[in-house]
């Protein structure tokens, strides 16, 4: 399989070349085909698979096509994360995949300034990078608003329980608009995972690589 033969757009795959992919990965041929689809999706997959161009890819070919039929700046995607270093590397893959796009990206993480952050999605931004506290905070001071969300990511979902994010990932969950894309990743199953993946998801296409 290349990605040619994944139906992304030119722009996408001219950075793909760039970066030096040829081959999809096993995560990123089951998942591109199914987000494209706009279908949710239940990943049970660990960092180092290739997990983030699996969602990072569709989504900018997704919004790209809303965008040609739009032309508004709104955040159309939310991809909440636990770590600060998750997050950077999410967002410096969206740089990277989305170059010869006009798609705008911001990132948001706790323990630093919210000043240029702040600066950054006022900007005018599509896709939205976050871990939940500072992404809570920035919604409770009307910074950030979810409503226009289409494009929902959990990553590392089982991380989130493990260093007690759940409830903030509940609250954040709790703002999103019901009609979306929701695409789910976690390493494993514990059953309050589990839970909440059928709470959200409908319908998933299941991927475990
Ligand atoms: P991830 O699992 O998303 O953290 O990705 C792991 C590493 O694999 C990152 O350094 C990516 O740049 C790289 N990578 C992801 N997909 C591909 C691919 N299809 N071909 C070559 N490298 C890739």
């Amino acid at each position: 399989m290349l990605f040619e033969n994944l139906n992304l757009s030119p722009s996408i795959l001219k950075a793909l070349k760039t970066e030096g992919y040829v081959h999809p990965t096993p995560i990123q041929e089951a998942s591109i085909p199914a987000i494209l689809e706009k279908k949710d999706l239940l990943g049970c997959a660990q960092t180092g698979t290739g997990k983030t161009a699996a969602f990072a890819l569709p989504i900018l070919h997704l919004l790209q096509a809303r965008e040609a039929a739009k032309g508004r700046k709104e955040i159309a995607a939310l991809i909440l994360t636990p770590t600060r270093e998750l997050a950077i590397q999410i967002s410096e893959s969206f740089s990277a995949y989305g170059k010869h796009t006009s798609l705008k990206h911001a990132v948001v993480f706790g323990g630093v300034s919210a000043h240029s952050q702040v600066t950054a999605i006022k900007g005018g931004i599509d896709i939205l990078v976050a871990t939940p506290g500072r992404l809570l905070d920035l919604m409770s001071q009307k910074v950030i608003s979810l409503q226009h969300i289409q494009l929902f990511v959990l990553d590392e979902a089982d991380r989130m329980l493990d260093m007690g994010f759940i409830n903030d990932v509940k609250k954040v969950i709790a703002k999103l608009p019901v009609k979306r894309q929701t695409l789910f990743f976690s390493a494993t199953m514990p059953p309050e995972i589990d839970k909440l993946a059928s709470t959200i998801l409908h319908n998933p296409v299941k991927v475990e690589v």
